[in-house]
């Protein structure tokens, strides 16, 4: 009986699976072509500093505006980027854009601003990023200290000593390393060890359960500390609310971004907000 209902789900999911995959077709064929036809586009998200209040950075997003459809969400079309390979391209596309426009920003309103970049696995892998890095550095003329490369926990135990070598050489650099969407993975805090990582990206699931608000603070908080014992900054991701910035400032958090602060902005919405201040 339990086969006859296993042959039924699979009748009932099979058009939907094909639909799917033909999506999933579809959108490759159009990410292909997609940067020479200038497509993307980066967002940024203000990152705020939670004793100033004051913004000191931002996350480069990537959009992609694709002619039939509108706005395409990273969460669908950076894993196929990922499987195709050309996450190469548009990594690099990303890692140049970023810091062209951070640096003509830093120049045009006479501050620091810090850029997070996000760097996926396979970026990570090859054997030139470190060498793309250095080179966006000098074509951008951008501080180091101003760049931010955000890694996944799972890029970074993909290949331990291979990783650890490629971030000591980033590190000489001088660039900023995080760990994204950190509480997410299952890695344990080992590898922290042998990595010279600077910031904790605490993911937004970590960071609030509505209704678990004092375990959650007693969690945060001594994972805060801990992470300022090993030399870390801790920012927090997905800030919604007042209540959420109060409880993250009372658990000596460091920086935050989120709706309540920002959203992700196009450039000229990004230049307004730095104009007022
Ligand atoms: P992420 O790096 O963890 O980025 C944070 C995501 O959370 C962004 O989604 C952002 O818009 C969203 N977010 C920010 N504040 C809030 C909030 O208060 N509430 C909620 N619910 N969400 C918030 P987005 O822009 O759709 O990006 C999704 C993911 O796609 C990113 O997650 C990142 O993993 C990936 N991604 C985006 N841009 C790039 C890129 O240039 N390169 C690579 N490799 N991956 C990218
Ligand atoms: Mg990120
Ligand atoms: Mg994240
Ligand atoms: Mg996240």
């Amino acid at each position: 009986r339990a086969k006859a209902a296993g042959r039924n789900r699979y009748r009932f999911f099979e058009p939907e699976m094909a639909f799917a995959t033909r999506e999933r077709m579809a959108l490759e064929t159009s990410l292909r072509p997609a940067l020479a036809r200038g497509e993307f586009e980066l967002h940024y998200q203000p990152r705020i500093d939670l004793r100033s209040m004051q913004m000191v950075g931002m996350e480069a997003l990537i959009r992609w505006n694709h002619p039939g459809r509108g706005l395409v969400s990273p969460a669908q079309f950076i894993p196929i980027a990922e499987e195709t390979g050309l996450i190469a391209p548009i990594g690099r596309w990303v890692l140049h854009e970023a810091c062209m426009q951070t640096m003509r920003l830093m120049t045009e309103f006479k501050r620091e601003i810090r850029v997070s970049v996000n760097v996926s696995a396979r970026q990570l892998a090859h054997a030139t990023f470190v060498g793309e890095v250095r080179q966006t550095l000098q074509e951008s003329g951008i501080p180091p200290h101003c760049l931010e490369l955000e890694l996944t926990e799972s890029a970074l135990i993909a290949d331990i000593e291979r990783t650890a070598l490629m971030l000591r050489e980033l590190h000489e650099l001088g660039v900023k390393l995080a760990v994204d969407d950190f509480g997410t993975g299952y890695s344990g805090l080992a590898y922290l060890r042998s990595f010279p990582i600077d910031v904790l990206k605490l993911d937004r699931s970590f960071v609030l359960q509505d209704d678990e608000r004092i375990s959650a603070f007693d969690f945060v908080k001594a994972f805060v500390d801990m992470a300022h014992a090993l030399k870390l900054a801790v920012v927090a991701e997905g800030v919604e609310t007042d209540d959420v910035v109060e409880f993250l400032r009372a658990a000596d958090c460091d920086e935050a971004q989120g709706y309540h602060f920002a959203r992700p902005l196009p450039l000229a919405a990004l230049r307004e907000r730095l104009s007022a201040g």
